[in-house]
């Protein structure tokens, strides 16, 4: 069993408890997946100087935002931890070493969206962390060193936003599903062929992109995570486009799905 890989836009955190649109896709999608052994979720909310994965058999559910209604911080995801996966990951990747951690746990990027996936909890879920002090080709070289746990039963996710200008968000159109500003609309629709042309080479090189591009990824953390996941594409993999939509202007939700 070739296990699918997804990369999830995971935009508002409100998105965890909301009923919307992008929250039934990820229900859609949720149902062409098989059970998985285990769910490394690699988010956008957590960088590290260093590579780590959590490995504490029970991680805390963390509230990593501010601002939001009581109902937000009262959700809790209790999944399990999974410390032999942990160190699995840590004896696969040579590239890099891969610290142990015991403080983080399951941040927004990952529970806002894996509830939805997988509301039973019933899963163990691994985080990996984003090394803020490397360039985006070792984020690629990293998703491709995980190719064997995809081939082992486990579902990797990246969650991140592959337009996200916090910036320049339209407070006025916050839920505004659909609403995009003209560049965020140019650079998704220039990334969108991009990852159908498979030309992982010039998302890698965004930097090159232009200024739509850089409007788009104005820091790296939401868009590395889309690098780890075309990393394991394969040749004979099914790519679905889903929650292709933009929202508050400067987000879109675009969602892949590889599968086979
Ligand atoms: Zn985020």
């Amino acid at each position: 069993m070739i296990m699918p890989v997804l990369f999830v836009g995971h935009g508002n955190p409100m998105n965890a408890i909301s009923e919307n649109e992008f929250v039934g896709g990820f229900r859609t999608v949720a149902k062409a997946l098989p059970r998985p052994r285990a769910i490394l979720c690699i988010s956008a909310h957590w960088e590290t100087a260093g590579t780590m994965v959590t490995a504490m058999r029970h991680p805390r559910t963390i509230h990593d935002f501010g601002g939001f209604p009581p109902e937000l911080y009262k959700v809790q995801y209790p999944a399990q931890g999974s410390p032999q996966l942990a160190d699995e990951i840590s004896s696969l990747v040579t590239g890099t070493d891969i610290g142990s951690d015991l403080q983080w746990g399951l941040d927004h990027g990952c529970w806002s969206v894996v509830k939805h996936l997988f509301p039973a909890a019933d899963i163990p879920v691994v985080q990996l962390s984003l090394d803020y002090t490397k360039p985006a080709r070792f984020h690629y070289d990293l998703g491709r060193e995980l190719t064997a746990l995809r081939h082992s039963g486990v579902l990797i996710i990246g969650s991140g936003n592959i337009v996200h200008n916090l910036g320049l968000v339209d407070w006025n159109n916050l839920d505004t599903a659909g609403f995009g500003f003209d560049w965020a609309m140019r650079a998704n629709t220039l990334f969108r062929k991009l990852i159908d042309d498979r030309d992982h080479d010039a998302l890698i090189n965004y930097h090159l992109l232009g200024n739509d591009a850089a409007l788009a990824i104005p820091t790296p953390e939401h868009f590395l995570p889309l690098l780890h996941v075309i990393a394991l594409q394969e040749s004979d993999d099914t790519l679905s486009i889903f929650n292709d939509k933009p929202v508050a202007g400067s987000l879109t939700m675009t969602s892949l799905h590889l599968s086979r």
